[in-house]
This record gives structure tokens, sequence and C-alpha cells, in this order.
């Protein structure tokens, strides 16, 4: 029994190694990124019969009609969100999902809230956590384009799911100097950067094509 145990933890420790690489060679250059992807177990986030494939390049269903996000895109999110060595300080998460993108950011940010709008979805995401003992990470169940603004304001924010336009909501709860990274769009999907300058005005960068599920409005 506990050898079957450590064979499959050596193999998901090989198979995250490889995903690594691969995340190099497609131009993932920092090393926080990747070291936080290679110490998050993305297996123990996805149903046990898909866990084989955890360390594919590739979104997996997780129930809900809902995906666990491409690792590229997790990490090319997360390198724009750390741009220039900056630090995450506290984050805000939009789409919890089965909580693999929190996970990943606790190794980075200070504080991360992170909101879902399935409940169930995130009981799950609870579940997949606990056993991490992540003290940084905190769950809210509730409309991700209403944001927290009780907390706010917030250095980094991060969408897991595609707005056809910025939630202002959102915008307004960037601190100065903040970043935020959102899918835009329906059909047609790209990578927004959201820079919010020093003395308050906001800087867009339009980046790469992605392909999310949509923000949806209220909560179930
Ligand atoms: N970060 C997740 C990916 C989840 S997929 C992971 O690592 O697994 C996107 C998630 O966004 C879905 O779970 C979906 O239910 C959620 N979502 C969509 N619209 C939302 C909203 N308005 N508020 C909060 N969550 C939302």
């Amino acid at each position: 029994m506990i050898d079957t145990t450590r064979a499959a933890n050596l193999t998901a420790t090989r198979a995250r190694a490889r995903m690594i690489e691969h995340l190099r060679k497609l131009g993932i250059r920092d090393e926080a990124v990747l070291d936080a992807m290679n110490r998050i177990p993305r297996h123990a986030f996805v149903e046990e019969a898909l866990a084989s494939r955890a360390y594919e390049d590739t979104a997996l269903p997780l129930g809900f009609q809902q995906t666990i996000s491409q690792p590229f895109v997790v990490a090319r999110m997360m390198e724009l969100l750390a741009a220039g060595g900056r630090a995450l300080g506290k984050t805000l998460e939009i789409g919890t999902g089965c909580g693999y993108q929190a996970a990943v950011l606790s190794c980075m940010a200070s504080d991360v809230y992170t909101m879902e709008r399935i409940a169930k979805l995130l009981d799950k995401a609870r579940a997949n956590l606990r056993p991490l003992r992540l003290p940084n990470v905190r769950l809210k169940h509730g409309d991700g384009n209403l944001g927290l603004p009780e907390v706010a304001p917030f250095d980094s924010i991060i969408l897991a799911a595609a707005a056809e336009s910025v939630p202002v909501k959102l915008r307004e709860q960037l601190a100065p100097g903040g970043r935020m990274v959102m899918p835009l769009g329906s059909t047609q999907q790209i990578i927004l950067l959201i820079e919010r300058t020093a003395a308050g005005t906001f800087k867009e960068s339009r980046l790469d094509a992605v392909r999310f599920v949509p923000l949806l409005p209220g909560t179930e």
C-alpha cells in the first residue's frame, strides 16, 4: 500500500518536472512562477479518473461545465502579474474552480482571496485545498463581478473566466501600482493586462489569444 503511494508520488513528481520543462520551452521565464507550479500537486485538484493527465498542458473538466485552466495560461497570467519581480501582495482571484490557481498564487502572494459563484464548486475547492494547509488563502462564495469591497484595495487581481467588458467594480478595487489580468471577449478572447499607475490612471495592454469559460452573473 505504502509502496503504491510512494510510486504514485514519484510518478507525479516526475510528471510535474516535465510540465515545468515544457513551460520553460514555451517561454515562461519567471523562476518564482515555475517554482510555485512545481510545488503545487495539480493531480490533487482533478478527478481521480483524470489524475494521469494532470500534468499535460491542457484544460481539464472539473464538473459543473467548468474547467481547470491550462498550465501554460496559468503561468503566463501569473508572470504578467509578477512582471519585473513585482510582489503580488494582496491578491484577488475570480473563479476559484477546483482551487488549483489559488494554491499556486498562495506561493507568491501575501494573501489570496478567491471568489466562486457556484457554492458546490467552492466546497470542492475547500476540500482540495485543506490537505495543503495554505494559511493565506481565503475562499468566498459570491459574484466576482462585484469583487470584495470590504477587503479592497488589491495589489493584484486575476480572472479565471472571460468577461465581455472590464468589470468596473474590480477595476475600482485595484490599488495604485496594482495589476489586473483577465481574459476579455466572448468567441474571440485575449488576455487584457490593466496597470493602475501610482497617480491612479489605468493603462491597458491587449495580449495573447486565449479560450476561457464565461464570467457569469449572480451565484448558484
Ligand atoms: N482558477 C480555476 C479555474 C476555474 S474555471 C482553477 O484553477 O481551477 C472558471 C471559474 O469561474 C468557474 O468555476 C466558474 O464557476 C467561475 N465563475 C464564472 N463567473 C463567475 C463570477 N461572476 N464570480 C465568481 N466565479 C465565477
